[in-house]
């Protein structure tokens, strides 16, 4: 049976990034993928980008990783906040907001980085260190305790010893169910079409989240390479709008889109597959069983409003990460993981329901609410403290 000091389940964004975390701290790494990236099967949801705010940016510049991933990001000098509804059948501009980086003293917000480029990068520098070791195509079948470790049944047939199973294997994990560890959950009925889109005017390095029923548009720049031309776009809508615009034609679903962006980037047309996901909420109640920690979506799934997912993943890596170093010998005892639940917890829940309100507030279609976030947008455009705070717990 081989010895692990952690064994991570999940080789997703989040699992990647905590095995190269974990090993940076010369720490014995095993994550387990279940999906094989030998056969080349190429996720569309990959395609996409993710919005990593500074604090990521710094912790993976921390551990080695930022180097790899620069060249290929674009910089999120300012988010534009659109409030709009429809007037006349036509989709109107009620207000703006600019948020912009200089106004708390920073650079950027942030970088857009390509998802699939990401995930490739992460998986390489995983292979090549020497105390982490990934294996793909394989899954946790099950795993019982062994006084100070953890039995990990695997799907290939071995079986593993460890201190501490660390859950990174998204929002419908096995690591949490086995734990019996139950979840907040509610179904927002709303779906988000993602893709990339080539638009006629250069985006300059901004983010724009258009608000209106059914929920928020938002464009997010993508890399230099393509000239400003190229931006991420996650269209967020009730589930059977989301159905009409799938039987659209390629001319129909442009013209929606850009009269849907209020033709802030002009002309624009999806230059990959439109990918429809289910927008979910869901928060684990408890990120901790015995010798067992929830890292990631396996914790916490939010709609994708003010990229908070994959960010929050990172406060819970650098969290646990920095715990284990407190634990050198006893790594997985129930005191360094309530420490890690004890620093977590609050803030996954805070950050999840301010999400889950800013969503409901941002796709509602009732006038008090409509009203509320139009006052809500007005107060921020007319308070420099309240804006500056919002964009510092934006950024964690
Ligand atoms: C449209 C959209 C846009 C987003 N944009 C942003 C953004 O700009 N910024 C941001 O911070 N966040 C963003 N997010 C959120 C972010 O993408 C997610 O939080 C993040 O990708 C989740 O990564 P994860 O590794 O935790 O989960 P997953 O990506 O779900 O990875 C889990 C992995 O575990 C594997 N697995 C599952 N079960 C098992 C098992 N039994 N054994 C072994 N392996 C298993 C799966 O194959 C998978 O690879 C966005 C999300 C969406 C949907």
């Amino acid at each position: 049976m081989r010895y692990f000091d952690i064994c991570i389940i999940g080789g997703g964004h989040t699992g990647l990034v905590a095995t190269l975390a974990f090993a940076n701290k010369k720490l014995n790494v095993l994550c387990v993928e279940k999906k094989s990236f030998k056969k080349n099967n190429k996720r569309d949801l990959e395609l996409r980008t993710t919005a990593h705010l500074m604090p990521a940016v710094n912790f993976l510049n921390t551990i080695g990783v930022w180097k790899h991933l620069e060249s290929h990001s674009c910089p999120l000098n300012s988010l534009n906040i659109i409030n709009s509804r429809d007037i006349n059948n036509n989709p109107s501009k009620i207000s703006e907001n600019t948020f912009e980086a200089k106004e708390i003293g920073k650079d950027c917000f942030g970088y857009n980085v390509p998802l699939e480029k990401s995930i490739k990068i992460l998986r390489e520098l995983a292979i090549s260190k020497e105390n982490a070791e990934l294996l793909e195509a394989t899954s946790l079948i099950s795993s019982s305790l062994d006084g100070e470790f953890r039995i990990a049944q695997l799907s290939n047939g071995e079986v593993i010893k460890t201190k501490l199973i660390i859950g990174a294997d998204g929002s419908n994990s096995v690591v949490r169910d086995l734990s019996n560890i139950s979840t907040f959950e509610r179904d927002t009925r709303q779906t988000a079409l993602t893709f990339n889109a080539k638009h006629e005017i250069k985006h300059c390095n901004v983010s724009y989240e258009i608000y209106k029923f059914g929920g928020p548009l938002t464009t997010v720049p993508i890399s230099d390479e393509f000239e400003g031309m190229h931006s991420s776009i996650v269209w967020m809508n009730k589930e059977d709008y989301t159905k009409k615009l799938l039987n659209c034609s390629k001319k129909e679903f442009s013209l929606k889109l850009k009269e849907r962006s209020l033709s802030i980037l002009g002309e624009i047309s999806p230059i990959t597959n439109l990918v429809e996901i289910p927008v979910k909420f869901m928060v684990a109640k408890k990120l901790i069983s015995e010798r067992i920690a929830l890292i990631g979506e396996a914790a916490h799934k939010l709609p994708p409003i003010g990229a908070q997912g994959f960010n929050i993943s990172v406060k819970d890596i650098e969290t646990i990460v920095n715990l284990s170093t407190d634990y050198p010998n006893t790594i997985g005892c129930f005191e360094m993981l309530n420490k890690y639940q004890l620093k977590r917890l609050p803030e996954i829940l805070g950050k999840s329901w301010s999400v889950g309100l800013l969503n409901i507030l941002a796709g509602s279609e009732q006038i008090p609410l409509q009203n509320l976030r139009a006052i809500g947008l007005e107060a921020l455009n007319n308070s420099s403290f309240l804006k500056k705070t919002i964009m510092r717990f934006g950024l964690g």
